[in-house]
């Protein structure tokens, strides 16, 4: 991982940068930010820079035979530690079980989060956890002295999902740690840590992407207009991996706004005979989709709730999306906005235990006519 892979974040790789050139490593720290904002990948650059045999000034050399194990993440002094899931196979998990499905996700792309990393596993559903027997495989880890660099380094990705007993075993390591050992924590709740850990480890803040730099990246590396662009970096909210999953959904969105005006737009014209084969039609496109169309809903509904309160700073609006609120908000206040939440999370309801989609669709739009109005 080269630091200029790093999609903005100059503040930190300075920082980064200035504690090995002025000697100041320390032997445990945190980068401590929200998702998607590229501090697994500042950990792997900071760690790379280390072992790289001929750096430049600000950045690995990308050639040495370090930066090229590196590059594999095949270093065997880089050492990772990451939530895992139980299996029928594994019953009790340690990170190394799926190191090579670790890596080839992590080699796709830095930029991760809990959900992608589930979805790479296929265990969408469930809540990985760095299990106690964890800090064996930790201890057998860091045995060694480091291989073929000055240190080694354990890189331990959401150490708040660690096990209790495996934290207390990881406050020993960092109270005393191995010679020539950095451990570098990548968390997203650095308040659900031990606190007798945190007050070991160098807290270094990494803030999310700024608007503006994830904004030119993304037109950059996918050649969407500025306009778009903007909009997906506001509604990402500075998160690079909730943008590229925006990007991958932006046809389905499209989608969803169609159905969510052609609703609306009937619904103010009491037009029923529409209505009743835009809820057929609704019925069509399966339950999974369903589910989605009600749960954008209520976003673009709180969303003209929020733009016609005027406070327009707080809207996450795409182009598309805005250029019908800007009409439709008004329809949307506090007389009608509780009841509309309800009415889509009833439908929500009834979608989940089965009920006929046609009648689902069709009764919201019946209530809908009728909130509309008020
Ligand atoms: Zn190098």
């Amino acid at each position: 991982m080269h630091f200029s892979q790093i999609i903005g974040q100059e503040h930190s790789k300075e920082y980064l940068l200035k504690l090995i050139h002025e000697n100041r490593v320390p032997h445990a720290f945190l980068l401590a930010g929200p998702e998607g904002n590229g501090k697994l990948a500042l950990a792997i650059a900071f760690a790379q820079y280390m072992a790289c045999h001929n750096p430049a000034a600000n950045d690995v050399c990308g050639v040495c035979p370090a930066c090229v194990k590196y590059q594999k993440l095949e270093h065997p002094d880089l050492h990772f530690v990451y939530p895992v899931v139980t299996s029928s196979s594994i019953k009790k998990p340690v990170s190394r079980d799926y190191f090579p499905q670790w890596k080839a996700y992590l080699t796709e792309s830095a930029y991760v989060s809990v959900q992608t990393w589930m979805q790479h596993l296929g265990s969408e559903n469930k809540q990985p956890m760095i299990y106690a027997h964890e800090s064996e495989a930790i201890l057998k880890m860091l045995s060694m002295k480091p291989y073929e660099s000055e240190y080694q380094v354990m890189i331990i990705y959401l150490p708040e999902r660690m096990n209790i007993a495996c934290s207390n075993k990881l406050l020993k390591l960092v109270e005393e740690p191995p010679q020539k050992t950095v451990f570098i924590l990548v968390t997203e709740n650095a308040d659900q840590i031990l606190a007798t850990i945190l007050s070991r480890c160098q807290i270094i803040n990494v803030p999310k992407i700024a608007t503006e730099v994830l904004t030119a990246t993304l037109q950059k590396q996918f050649g969407i207009a500025e306009g778009e662009a903007q909009s997906i970096s506001r509604i990402s909210n500075g998160n690079y991996t909730r943008a590229l999953d925006m990007i991958n959904s932006n046809q389905d969105n499209a989608f969803y706004l169609d159905q969510f005006i052609t609703l609306m737009r009937l619904a103010y014209k009491r037009d029923i005979h529409p209505l009743k084969k835009w809820s057929d039609e609704m019925h069509a496109i399966g339950r999974e989709r369903q589910k989605n169309f009600l749960q954008y809903t209520l976003r673009l509904l709180r969303e003209n709730f929020i733009m016609n309160l005027n406070t327009e700073n707080l809207n996450y609006l795409t182009v598309d999306e805005q250029n019908f609120s800007v009409k439709f908000s008004r329809f949307i206040n506090e007389r009608n906005i509780m009841q509309l939440f309800e009415e889509i999370e009833k439908a929500q309801r009834h979608i989940e235990q089965n009920v006929y989609g046609k009648m689902v669709f069709f009764d919201l739009s019946l209530q809908v006519i009728l909130l509309l109005k008020s």
